[in-house]
């Protein structure tokens, strides 16, 4: 054996090994290929812009400078917070909304992971009661006692609220909207609100909307941005992140991200 060759099969044996790691590079490769062609096919794109922490509200929005605090003049408490171009949008609907003799108060905006923790585990544990019940004791079985308190409140994680793009107006009751004062609000909004980017992400239950929240006449998402969240979100959130708090397994169960974070008015997410 001449020494040209032991070079040249020493430089094969080098080349071989180097090709193990990329061998391993390339099956990844193809795994994400057929997840891009899955997503081209939906026409969801990643955006790195949009982290799952942001998405998970796992951020403070006081000290996020894309976040703006609602005048009180608007909001019926302070410190309330939206993303600025929902904002813009707000007032703009509103001033509009005054010229017909309506008007908006925000009882609730952005709230964060341990903001919404804090709704949630009040609920779940019965310090806030939900239809006159305190669910620790009404509803020992987490999947059930979870059902109930998502019939209007979000698992923390997973809620629009943490977007910054998600208002509730004037009353957290339906029947509010269903005469007089607040029928009118209501019907104004459906008529106009769409002009100004907002729509109703928790319409009626029904054949179009088989799953998820109860319908909420109150909560307006603003669509320029949510609906690229909403996109995100199911690009990128699953039901095992759903953690850190009390009850959080039941995500699993439920299916929260594809019955609830998914389970929108489709004039809020792909059709529009
Ligand atoms: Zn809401």
């Amino acid at each position: 054996m001449n020494i040209k060759y032991i070079i040249f099969l020493a430089f094969l044996a080098m080349a071989c090994q180097s090709n193990v790691p990329e061998a391993s590079v390339n099956a990844k490769q193809s795994v994400e290929i057929s997840n891009n062609i899955t997503n081209v096919k939906n026409k969801i794109f990643d955006d790195p812009a949009i982290s799952v922490d942001y998405l998970m509200g796992k951020f403070d929005p006081k000290t996020d400078s894309r976040f703006v605090e609602i005048d009180t003049k608007h909001a019926d408490r302070p410190n309330l917070l939206l993303r600025s171009e929902a904002y813009t949008a707000f007032l703009e609907m509103l001033a509009a909304a005054q010229k017909d003799g309506i008007s908006f108060t925000i009882k609730s905006a952005t709230r964060n992971f341990d903001y919404q923790k804090g709704i949630w585990e009040r609920k779940w544990n019965g310090k806030t009661t939900v239809d006159g019940l305190k669910l620790n004791e009404s509803l020992p079985d987490p999947h059930k006692r979870a059902l109930k308190i998502l019939e209007y409140s979000s698992m923390p994680g997973s809620s629009r609220h943490h977007w910054g793009t998600d208002l509730d107006i004037n009353s957290f009751d339906n029947n509010y909207f269903e005469q007089g004062k607040g029928l009118a609000e209501y019907n104004w909004l459906v008529q106009n609100a769409h002009r100004f980017g907002f729509c109703q992400p928790y319409s009626p239950k029904d054949s179009n909307r088989p799953n998820g929240y109860q319908e909420e006449k109150w909560h307006w998402s603003f669509l320029p941005l949510s609906k690229t969240f909403t996109q995100q979100a199911e690009l990128k959130l699953r039901d095992e992140m759903i953690s850190g708090f009390d009850g959080a397994q039941a995500a699993l169960s439920i299916g929260l991200i594809r019955n609830y974070v998914l389970g929108i008015n489709k004039e809020c997410y792909k059709f529009k």
